[in-house]
């Protein structure tokens, strides 16, 4: 599903070059439930950023769903991003001005897919936003913030989920929910990639690489119970 090859990722700043990935090759096959943990700056924001058409690495090939993200045209690069990947950040990324239901709407914007209103508010209905749909995130606590991007993240049914530290400012309640929302995506045959730190995480993935320095230090695998 994701085949990284040697993928480099390099940061030129006025203070010099970042070498954020360094030469990681990595294969995550579909249906895995893999968590990334990792000190502060090892990487994990731009593998994911990579690994999700956000950002081009430097050298190496990274292939998903058998495409090969980077030769695409930008243009056929959001078109598939769009219709495959979601995403969810730590700061919830929402439009400030737009209501809880239109942000759930926005990748409507971006493909014209399945899914559509009636998809959006099923999905903040499932997450319990019922009598949220038309509050903007200011007017929403940090936990509902997190389950209007997880409705974002999801509208356009994809098979992949990207979660970069999903509960990094949630409570251990709202932690606990959004573990659950990950793994329900994961049991109806999705494949997640969570950097977390959340304990709950361990229950899920098969999976746990740990990075340092741009590169994969360690990777633990446990077998299906
Ligand atoms: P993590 O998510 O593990 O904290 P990141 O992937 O965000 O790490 O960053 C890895 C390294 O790359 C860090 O040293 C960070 O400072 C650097 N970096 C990340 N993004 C940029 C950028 N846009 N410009 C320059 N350096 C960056
Ligand atoms: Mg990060």
């Amino acid at each position: 599903m994701i085949r990284l090859e040697n993928a480099s990722k390099v940061y030129k700043t006025h203070r010099g070059e970042v070498r954020a990935l360094d030469g990681v090759s990595l294969e995550i096959e579909e249906g895995e439930f893999t968590v990334i943990r990792g000190p502060s700056g090892s990487g994990k924001s731009t593998i994911l950023m990579c690994a999700g058409g956000m950002a081009r690495p430097t050298s190496g090939k990274i292939t998903v769903c058998g495409k090969d993200l980077y030769t695409m045209s930008p243009g056929d690069r959001a078109h598939f991003r769009a219709q495959n990947v979601g995403f969810v950040f730590q700061m919830f990324h929402l439009v400030p001005y737009l209501t809880a239901l239109e942000n759930a709407m926005l990748p409507l914007l971006a493909a014209n897919t399945n899914g559509g209103r009636g998809e959006a508010e099923r999905l903040l209905d499932h997450f319990g936003m019922s009598g949220r749909k038309s509050h903007k995130p200011a007017e929403l606590s940090a936990g509902e913030r997190q389950r209007v991007a997880m409705a974002r993240a999801l509208l356009n049914k994809p098979r992949l989920l990207l979660a970069d530290e999903p509960t990094g400012n949630l409570d251990p309640e709202n932690t606990r929910q959004i573990m659950d929302y990950l793994a329900e995506f994961h049991r109806g045959g999705g494949t997640v990639v969570v950097v977390t730190h959340a304990n709950q995480a361990e229950e899920y993935a098969r999976r746990v690489l740990v990075l340092r320095d741009g590169r994969i230090e360690s990777e633990t695998r446990r077998p299906a119970q």
